[in-house]
Parts: C-alpha cells; structure tokens; sequence
C-alpha cells in the first residue's frame, strides 16, 4: 500500500502495546481501550477510538448482533492482514457512539510490554 514508514507508541514502564499478531506493527496502547465487551468474527474483541499502522478497505453494510451498520475493514499496513474494522455508521441510535471508532479482534492481536 506504499506505506514508507510506521508510527511507534510509547508507553510507560510496565504499559502494554498492542501489536499485529504477525509482523508485530504496533496499533494502539492498552490504555486506549474503550469497551472490552465487543465480539468479533473470531470472538472477543476491542474497541478503540483510534488505531495508527493500519488502512480501511471499502465501505459496506454489515448486519451484525446490534443491527445494521456501515463498515469498513482495517488492514494491517505492513503485512496486509485484516485485523478489525471501522464503524461509518451505525443505523440504530442507541448505537451511535460506535461512529468513527475502530474494533481490533483479540486474536490477531500480540501485545508487548514495556
Ligand atoms: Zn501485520
């Protein structure tokens, strides 16, 4: 995808960085997790407000357990492995604050600590 260079997180002493289970790109720190209740396609996953090292696939509607929403699939961008999603839109409005925030399955996830 013509990524040049990756963005590496920092963490304190004892902070985990949550990588790419494959080539180890870092995505987002353990601190940043939002909601760790969310269910992916392979079981638990996360939900972040924002995750670096990673570029979103084309835009479709996903009929999921909490209704309808716009998605986009994230890719990791070293080694191009689907690893979450993004929410576009969610159609149910108790489901609204999904909107712009990105999910990360547990299972594609390694973590490093610091
Ligand atoms: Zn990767």
């Amino acid at each position: 995808m013509g990524i040049v260079y990756k963005n590496y997180l920092h963490v304190e002493s004892g902070g985990k960085i949550l990588v790419c289970n494959s080539c180890k790109t870092h995505f987002a720190t353990y601190d940043h997790i939002l909601d760790r209740r969310f269910y992916g396609q392979y079981g638990k996953a996360y939900l972040f407000s924002n995750v670096i090292n990673v570029y979103a696939g084309e835009a479709e509607d996903r009929k999921m357990r909490t209704g309808l929403h716009t998605v986009q699939d994230i890719h990791c961008a070293e080694c191009s492995t689907v690893v979450g999603w993004k929410y576009l839109v969610a159609y149910e409005t108790d489901q609204r604050y999904k909107e712009g925030r990105f999910i990360l399955e547990r299972t594609l996830l390694d973590y490093i600590q610091m």
